[in-house]
């Protein structure tokens, strides 16, 4: 597959590598969702005493990754909804919640390396792999034709790598050895800027005789950082296995619980966007109160608070009160409630666009002061083809949105709906403010439940068919 597209997204309020440390709260609030998980078998009662480290629920879906309890506390189950409450918080020692009758199972059955991979999906790094192709949680007994570890972060506002690594080097070395040693003579990729600069040099005299780790450049525009391109870009096609990926911060995760045999309780998350005071990383634990961070860093009456970034992020409602167990950063626009006259057909200079049709075309490169206004409503498509033009996966978004309009699922899926890679950018330059991005995300759901379907159909004739017989 060819790729192409990519824009170059030059933003006001991107996060400079400064790590703040946020000061320590007396309740968190851990949702109980995110993107890939739901924590829906709780393993605590009303009102019982946890420590830190210890598994406050699980997703049995999901290998049965567990919510972990970032600090010692008292736990409330129904103070608010979709959340677990950790009261009059202390920080304790941090202990591994793992059970040691089953190592000693696991040990009979898979050796040391099925001994790794329980404790890494016991101890929370696991949660940081991703399936490549599917953006799901890999299965902890398979095996992945290759690994990508990327240190870079494309999308604007979300945690970038460098900053995660800072004087972390070493440990960032460890973790890939640890990676190593749950493959068999499996590769990794290691995606980075810029395979010639000072970064890159580093990281090279970290692993000088590595020979399993391969150094991977990739053009730095959005979204070439996503791991489903990154996959297909390094041909590593989905019909010869999974492929495995994961981010700088992930590689550090598994150093930590593999090294340390820790737990891991903190993230480093990015709090940007043209709403926030002073762009920064900042080092909080799952469940740190939203409020908190839009108090000290958010400076708008009237911000739309988004976990994740701009084209990828999701906006948090009020019921969101704690920051969420895959939570990569914090992006805060301003959201003018007011309508805007004829704001659609104004020029401006301070809006950058594809199309070009603004003042700003003719001024150089400028930091775009984002917001969330529309610039009047939606309008029909108008086949401009801006949309195909940078779709990074070769589809016709504005197609699939005529096929989606109408119904015929059928027809997008023959597309290729299934490649989107959920990147946004065909809803961010489309001129008719048509949210292709999520008509996409909307039909690759359905048709996953209609394939879930029919495989439970199949699976209830053959047994109704072998008891027949
Ligand atoms: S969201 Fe999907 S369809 Fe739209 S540009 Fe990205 S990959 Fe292409
Ligand atoms: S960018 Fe929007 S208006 Fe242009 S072809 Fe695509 S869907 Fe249609």
């Amino acid at each position: 597959m060819r790729f192409k597209g990519g824009y170059n997204v030059l933003l006001h309020g991107r996060p400079d590598p400064t790590v703040k440390v946020m000061p320590e709260q007396k309740t968190l609030y851990l949702p109980l969702r995110s993107r890939r998980f739901r924590f829906s078998d709780l393993r605590v009662e009303e009102g019982q005493h946890v420590g830190a480290g210890d598994a406050l629920a699980r997703d049995l879906e999901n290998h049965g990754v567990p919510l972990l309890a970032p600090r010692a506390g008292n736990v409330r189950l129904d103070a608010v909804q979709d959340h677990i409450v950790l009261e009059d918080i202390a920080k304790e020692q941090e202990h591994a919640d793992v059970d040691e009758q089953e190592i000693q199972h696991i040990s009979r059955k898979f050796g040391s390396a099925g001994i790794k991979r329980y404790k890494l999906l016991m101890l929370g790094a696991w949660q940081f792999l991703y399936d490549a192709h599917t953006g799901t949680l890999p299965d902890p007994l398979g095996t992945p034709q290759a690994l990508i570890v990327s240190t870079i972060s494309l999308e604007p506002f979300t945690a970038r790598g460098d900053a995660q690594l800072h004087t972390r080097l070493l440990n960032f070395t460890r973790g890939l050895e640890h990676l190593q040693s749950l493959l068999e003579y499996q590769p990794i990729y290691l995606v980075i800027p810029n395979i010639k600069s000072e970064f890159a040099d580093l990281i090279r005299n970290h692993i000088r005789g590595y020979a399993w780790v391969k150094m991977v450049e990739i053009p730095l525009t959005y979204p070439y950082d996503d791991f489903a391109i990154l996959a297909r870009a390094l041909e590593l096609p989905r019909n010869k296995g999974p492929v495995w990926a994961m981010r700088t911060e992930g590689v550090l995760a598994i150093d930590r619980a593999l090294t340390l045999s820790k737990p891991c309780l903190v993230r480093l998350i990015s709090v940007g966007g043209t709403g926030v005071i002073s762009p920064a990383h900042i080092k909080v634990m799952t469940g740190y109160p939203l409020k908190a961070i839009i108090d000290k860093y958010v400076f708008e009456h009237t911000p739309r608070v988004i976990d994740g970034g701009i084209l990828t992020g999701e906006a948090l409602g009020a019921q969101a009160l704690g920051v969420g167990a895959e939570c990569r950063g914090i992006t805060v626009l301003s959201e003018p409630k007011g309508r805007e006259f004829l704001g659609f057909v104004r020029p401006g200079s301070d809006r950058g666009s594809y199309s070009a049709c603004f003042l700003s075309a003719l001024l150089k490169k400028f930091n775009e002061r984002l917001t969330t206004a529309m610039r009047g409503e939606g309008r029909p498509c108008i086949s401009c083809n801006f949309c195909e033009e940078v779709c990074p996966a070769g589809l016709m978004p504005h197609l699939l949105h005529k096929y989606m309009h109408r119904d015929l699922l059928e027809e997008a899926n023959r597309a290729g709906v299934d490649l989107c890679v959920s990147c946004g950018l065909c809803s961010y330059v489309c001129p008719s403010k048509i949210d292709l991005h999520a008509q996409h995300m909307e039909a690759q759901r359905l048709i996953e439940e209609e394939k879930k379907e029919i495989a439970e159909s199949q699976s209830h004739s053959e047994a109704a068919k072998e008891v027949a017989a």
